[in-house]
């Protein structure tokens, strides 16, 4: 594996790779890896010839009163990670690298579909994710690009960038990897204490028991919120921000929920918060 920090690093390689007619996946990320981030490289690996992951902490992304600063770090175990999942190369950016000006002035933003859920509760937020994941497209030109659907409403708005402002990527989005008890890896799950570990299983458990009701034959977008909600109001420690049953195309409440509804929560347990979301019609475990 091969690990490059500037534009100009990474770009000479893969002009390279595509001169030799090989095919490139992106995965970008934050660092901090976890199965989560490991299981997209495999992912991409099926996909294409060269894997390319990037580690950046896009300061873009978060708001004033977010965790950039806390944000985990430790470049040094992610890269013994990627290098023995079988990354090929590892772009790693420092904030002036990425943004020679300290804000751009130009910035890609998502209208209706960063209005609700995570745009509703951080406002700017997708612009940051469009903006840096646009400058990654320019950056890499990958063939392929794998994101999570832990991040669902972030695969939706991705999509709808790459086919509203022409991108030639295809977005590959890999299914949620969880812990044996049902918890979404994530990052930020390092912040939970054990107490706070136990609450945020309730997401998982919310989410699990709206899919049961649906595939019992519960219908309506209403009552299946309510049996989520109903759950997460189980524990005094977790503070719900939404429960929403959305179209995965329009981010629009269903008249009727569909197998391909997404049942999307986002909830404060202390002081972190987490996100998890649920397919309707999936079984998996
Ligand atoms: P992050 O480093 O949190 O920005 O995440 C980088 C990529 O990994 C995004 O596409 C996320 O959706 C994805 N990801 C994060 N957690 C998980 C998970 N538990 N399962 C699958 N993908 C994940």
């Amino acid at each position: 594996m091969q690990t490059e920090t500037t534009r100009r690093g990474i770009r000479r390689e893969l002009e390279l790779a595509r001169r030799r007619g090989q095919r490139i996946a992106l995965v970008p990320t934050m660092g901090y890896l976890h199965e989560g981030h490991l299981a997209l490289v495999d992912h991409a690996r099926r996909q294409a010839d060269l894997v390319v992951m990037s580690i950046f902490v896009n300061p873009l992304q978060f708001g004033p009163r977010e965790d950039l600063a806390r944000y985990p770090r430790d470049i040094a175990r992610d890269t013994a990670l990627a290098e023995q999942r079988g990354v090929d190369y590892l772009f790693v950016p420092t904030d002036v690298e990425m943004y020679e000006h300290e804000r751009p002035a130009i910035t890609v933003v998502a209208n209706d579909l960063a209005l609700p859920m995570e745009g509703h509760f951080r406002p700017g937020h997708f612009e940051g994710v469009l903006t840096v994941v646009a400058k990654l497209f320019n950056i890499v030109q990958p063939n392929v690009a794998v994101f999570g659907q832990k991040d669902f409403q972030q695969c939706v708005v991705v999509k709808r960038m790459c086919s509203d402002l022409d991108f030639p990527v295809e977005i590959v989005t890999a299914p949620t990897i969880r812990e044996a008890d049902g918890l979404a890896l994530s990052s930020r799950n390092v912040y939970l204490n054990g107490t706070e570990r136990e609450s945020a299983l309730q997401l998982s458990r919310a989410l699990r028991v709206a899919r049961e009701c649906y595939h019992q034959g519960e219908r309506a977008t209403d009552a299946l919120i309510k049996a989520a909600a109903a759950v997460l109001a189980l524990d005094s420690a977790v503070h719900p921000q939404y429960v929403e049953l959305v179209d995965p195309r329009t981010l629009q409440a269903p008249d009727q929920a569909g197998d391909d509804s997404v049942m999307a929560v986002a909830a404060l347990v202390g002081k972190t918060r987490l996100i998890d979301n649920i397919i309707m019609g999936s079984t998996d475990a």
